[in-house]
This record gives structure tokens, C-alpha cells and sequence, in this order.
């Protein structure tokens, strides 16, 4: 039996599917055009348990193994187009909660943790710069020691719900760019002296989680803000990035499955030439494509759950969190391509949802490290000398 086929992922899914029909209905459209994020929303999902199933019970979470936070967030897109909203959830629980929990003092989580499980503060993962995307050792941001602690000054960039966010994971060099590779992870308040947020960016894609920059300005952070230690900060951010190369794939799964129905109904009921669209080989063809790619990608993504409750550390399986990110989304955007050209005109109308899913897709062949950099890495720990 495939880790999917759990009748509790079932159970979970479907339970997530109603919640998202309850609570999360509503005209998603009319919100990405606004560019609305909803903090209300957010919490309404904390309160059900979307920030906490993966984290264990004394920081405030449910001790779940991971295949159920994958299956609510599957659940949770397979009923709810507004995917930008899921994908900041999300990113939240892997992007930021996973790194704190694995490297953050006992203090930290402690505090911090249960907050975030509640919906309470929303943290984010600084990392790119204007200089720095996917070479991330061209970091500029600096940390220069002083009594007590550390002074912050640099901007990082493109930061995923940082106009609404509390807190961040920063990474700064620590060492006056000596080594590239000497860079070190803070936890830091984005409100306070040395801190403001800058641009908020109006991105064509998952419009309704902001997306903007962060500018530290002589800010000061303590010694015990530092994750994972000083010069550590490399093993941090592979260890983020591996959870959400791997796991931050299940909203995306449900939107296929999502636009699957919608498509099958449509190419069904479609008539041109006397029969429905259905009974032409070239579109019927690509939707079996895309149902199959959906399989392998549930397959491949519930499979890296359970190594990852295994093994404990993305980094550990880094190569097999880059491919799963590679397969699922190349199929993803390829299949929202294929449904434009299956609805037509209807499929670039704004009032559509089709236009609003492929827009949606595109960029997670970007987040967590693009495309070209996942190949790199597979190859490179497969021994390629690149
Ligand atoms: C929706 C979204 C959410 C994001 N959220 C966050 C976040 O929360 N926190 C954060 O810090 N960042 C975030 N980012 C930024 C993201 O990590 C970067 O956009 C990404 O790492 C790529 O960097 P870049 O955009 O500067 O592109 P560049 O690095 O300029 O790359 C441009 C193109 O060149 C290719 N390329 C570059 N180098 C190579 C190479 N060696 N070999 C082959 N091809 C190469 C890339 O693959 C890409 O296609 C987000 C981005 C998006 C789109």
C-alpha cells in the first residue's frame, strides 16, 4: 500500500476539504485581484491545527507524523483555489517553524514555537538578496560582533509573507567575507530600532501572501537569537530550504488534482464538431499525463514524509527533497499550461480560475531554489563533478 492509500490520510484529507469548504470559501478571485492576505484566515486555520501537526506536543504542536500535514494542505487545495494563501501557510510550518524546531535553543522554541502553532506570530526565511538568489554565497548582509551580541546591517528581499510578518530567520556573514561559506542564522523581530520593512512587492503569482523586503539598519540581535551557532548558519538554511523543496509540494498536489476534475468535467461536456472535447486523442491525452504525473508526484512527496519522520534532517536527504520539488512542479506548471489550452478563451479570461492556477504554478519552479539550481544539486550529489 503507498503511504496515500492510509485510510487516516484519507480520513485527514477529506476533513481538511470540508473545513476548506466552510471556512475558506468565498471569492478568491475578487482577493487576488485585491492582492488580499487575510490574518484572520490564517488564524482560523491555526486554530484547526494547520501550523501545528508536524510539531511536537511540548512546543504547542499535535506530534503528527508528516503525512498528515501533507494531506490537509492536499485537502485544503483540492477545495481552495486561493493558493497563495496555502503556500504561505505552509512555507510557514517548513520554511521557518521545521528550522527553529531543529536548531533553535530550547528558550526559543519554547517561546516562539507555540506561538506560531497558534497562529499567534507569523515568521518568515530571509535569505535572498538583490546580489544573492541562487548563489546564495554572495550574501551581504553583515553581523559584526559586540558586547552582548550581534549588529545587523544589509536588506534581504522577495521574503514570503513579510509585509505581515513578526519575526524572520536572517542569515548574515559573520566573518567580514572571509569564507563564503561562513555565514550565520538569526531569529530577529521585524519591529524595533535597526528594523523596517521595505517594498511590498505586487507579483503577478500567489498574489495573496505579500511578498517583500526586509532592512536592517544597525540592528541588534543577542547572542542567544543565533540558530544553530555562529558560522553555522549554511546548515540552517539547507536544512529550511530541504523541508520545503520536499514538503511544500502538497498545495500543489491538490491544485492539480483540483484542476484534474475541473478539466475532466470540462473536456466531458464540452461539445465541438458534434462531440465533446473529450473524444479528441490530443487533449484526453495530455489529462491522463497529467493524472499519472499527479500519482507519481503523491507517490514521490508521501514516500519522502516518511523518510523524512525517519530520518529527522532534510539536509540528510537533500537530493531526494530537490527531486521530488523537480518533478512535482515541471508537472504542475506544465499541466495548468495544458488546461489553459484546453478551456480556450475561458482559460485567460480574469474571471476564470484557470489564468489564476497557472499564474499561481509558474512560480514555484522559483521558490526554494529554482529549477536549474535543484538539477545541480541532484547531480552534484550524485557525484557529477559540476
Ligand atoms: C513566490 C516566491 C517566494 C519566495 N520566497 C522567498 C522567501 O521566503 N525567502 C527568501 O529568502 N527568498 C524567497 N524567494 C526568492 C527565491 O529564493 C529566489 O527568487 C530564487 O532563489 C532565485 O533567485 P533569483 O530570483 O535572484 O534568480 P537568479 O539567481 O538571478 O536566477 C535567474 C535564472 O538563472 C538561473 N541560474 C542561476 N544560476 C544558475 C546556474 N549556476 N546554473 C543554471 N542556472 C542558473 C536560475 O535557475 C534562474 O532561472 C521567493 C521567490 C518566489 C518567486
Amino acid at each position: 500500500m503507498q503511504p496515500w492509500q492510509d485510510p487516516e490520510v484519507g480520513k485527514t484529507k477529506k476533513k481538511w476539504e470540508k473545513f476548506a469548504e466552510e471556512h475558506l470559501a468565498g471569492d478568491y478571485l475578487a482577493r487576488d485581484k485585491a492582492h488580499e492576505f487575510s490574518r484572520e484566515r490564517w488564524e482560523k486555520c491555526a486554530e484547526f491545527g494547520a501550523l501545528s501537526m508536524a510539531m511536537p506536543e511540548e512546543y504547542g504542536g499535535q506530534g503528527l507524523p508528516l503525512r498528515y500535514t501533507v494531506a490537509a494542505y492536499e485537502g485544503l487545495a483540492h477545495v481552495c483555489a486561493d493558493t497563495g494563501f496555502l503556500f504561505g501557510l505552509n512555507s510557514q510550518v517548513f520554511g521557518v517553524q521545521m528550522p527553529l524546531l531543529i536548531s533553535g535553543s530550547e528558550e526559543l522554541k519554547k517561546e516562539y514555537l507555540p506561538k506560531m502553532c497558534a497562529g499567534k506570530l507569523i515568521g518568515t526565511l530571509g535569505f535572498t538578496e538583490e546580489g544573492a538568489g541562487s548563489d546564495v554565497f554572495h550574501v551581504e548582509t553583515r553581523a559584526d560582533k559586540t558586547d552582548g551580541g550581534f549588529v545587523v546591517n544589509g536588506k534581504k528581499t522577495f521574503v514570503t509573507n513579510s509585509p505581515d510578518a513578526d519575526y524572520t530567520l536572517l542569515f548574515a556573514k559573520t566573518d567580514n567575507n572571509k569564507n563564503a561559506f561562513d555565514f550565520t542564522c538569526f531569529w530577529v523581530p521585524l519591529e524595533g530600532k535597526g528594523v523596517r520593512k521595505g517594498k511590498a512587492f505586487d507579483k503577478a503569482s500567489l498574489r495573496t501572501v505579500g511578498f517583500g523586503e526586509q532592512i536592517f539598519e544597525d540592528c541588534f540581535v543577542p547572542d542567544d537569537h543565533v540558530l544553530g551557532g555562529v558560522g553555522r548558519g549554511l546548515n540552517v538554511l539547507q536544512e529550511a530550504v530541504g523541508w520545503e523543496r520536499g514538503l511544500l509540494l502538497a498545495h500543489c498536489l491538490g491544485a492539480m488534482e483540483r484542476v484534474n476534475d475541473q478539466s475532466i468535467k470540462r473536456a466531458n461536456e464540452r461539445m465541438q464538431f458534434g462531440k465533446p472535447l473529450a473524444k479528441n486523442q490530443q487533449l484526453s491525452s495530455r489529462i491522463a499525463e497529467a493524472v499519472n504525473n499527479h500519482r507519481i508526484g503523491r507517490t514521490y512527496v508521501y514516500d519522502l514524509a516518511a523518510r523524512l519522520d525517519e530520518v529527522g534532517n532534510a539536509s540528510r536527504i537533500l537530493s531526494e527533497c530537490c527531486g521530488a520539488k523537480l518533478f512535482v512542479t515541471d508537472a504542475y506548471v506544465q499541466q495548468m499550461l495544458d488546461a489553459t489550452q484546453l478551456w480556450g478563451a475561458r482559460g485567460v479570461l480574469n474571471d476564470w480560475s484557470i489564468q489564476q492556477d497557472t499564474r499561481d504554478a509558474l512560480s514555484s519552479k522559483i521558490w526554494a531554489g529554482s529549477s536549474e539550481t535543484l538539477r545541480n544539486t541532484i547531480a552534484k550529489q550524485a557525484g557529477l563533478k559540476a
